[in-house]
């Protein structure tokens, strides 16, 4: 067992910190030093009639291990190596409902049903985004790839350029377990951006794999009632994706609100005023047909 008294891990058995190219878990040396395994993952046990055999240890080094890959294939930006919902400090009521559903999804997510984080920039989208990441792969053990839109996007671009086939290049991000879409809708939503976002969240959504994204778009109903949001929020995600993938998009990730003022701006920056149902979350029922 990791000792509970770790300081440096809390008792986890992991730590996380700034890669160069993502952020990285390694495993803590409480559980690398186990004196039953020598941080093997098998240890000898002696059986009657003098034969010994191999099991599994029981301090969970080769789970870990497991946990602690899938947290660095899952691409989480280096700066975000901290990230903990626990951590996020809500400054409104948008905010704290939305904490609220994440610590739900996060200690009891079952199914395919994902959630979009719909709200200006700077109200920590992408903290939230990465915490769950972090949750998923390192307690949830699942496989999980997180991605901003937009390089996404160059990414595909590139391969397609370099002739590589479009399913090899599209699979891995259709397939995997949990998909994790940052700054969704962000770039030029040209015809083929559009094309590939199409044959992804149909792939995902056929196969009931759940999907999370953020973005700096509006829910379309909040769009079409507002005209004195921030400058960013006035455009509608439906908008920048179309008609097909929207619909496809809101039956698969509920649709919520996270308003509030940039953290990053020094300004005290004028609060848009609500117009009713724009507080709060606000999930949007899907439509159906
Ligand atoms: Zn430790
Ligand atoms: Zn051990």
């Amino acid at each position: 067992m990791t000792s509970k008294q770790c300081p440096r891990c809390e008792g986890n058995g992991w730590l996380t910190r700034a890669g160069k190219n993502h952020a990285e878990a390694v495993t803590c040396e409480c559980v690398a030093t186990c004196k039953k395994c020598r941080g093997q993952g098998l240890t000898r046990i002696e059986r009657e009639g003098g034969f010994a055999e191999m099991v599994v240890c029981p301090c969970g080094i080769t789970d870990l291990r497991k946990r602690i890959e899938l947290y660095n294939r899952a691409q989480i930006p280096p700066r975000f190596f901290r990230s903990q919902i626990d951590r996020y400090q809500a400054k409104n009521d948008d905010q704290a409902t939305v904490k609220q559903t994440l610590l739900r999804i996060r200690d009891s997510f079952v199914g395919s049903l994902g959630i979009g984080l719909h709200g200006p920039p700077g109200v920590g989208k992408t903290h939230l985004l990465t915490a769950l990441a972090g949750w998923m792969t390192l307690i949830g053990g699942k496989e999980v790839v997180y991605t901003d839109f937009s390089n996404l996007v160059a990414r595909l671009r590139a391969g397609f350029d370099n002739g590589v086939g479009e399913n090899r290049l599209i699979e891995p991000i259709a397939e995997v377990q949990v998909l994790m879409i940052d700054e969704l809708g962000k770039g030029r939503a040209t015809e083929w951006e559009r094309g590939v976002i199409d044959r992804i969240i149909s792939h995902r959504y056929n196969a009931q794999l759940p999907t999370f994204y953020a973005t700096n778009y509006a829910i379309p109903d909040m769009a079409a009632a507002t005209t004195n949001v921030d400058m960013e929020f006035q455009e509608s995600l439906k908008s920048r994706l179309g008609s097909r993938v929207w619909s496809r998009l809101q039956e698969m990730s509920s649709p919520v609100y996270l308003g509030g003022q940039d953290f990053r701006a020094r300004q005290p920056a004028t609060r848009p005023s609500r117009a009713a149902g724009r507080s709060g979350v606000s999930p949007v029922p899907p439509k159906r047909g």
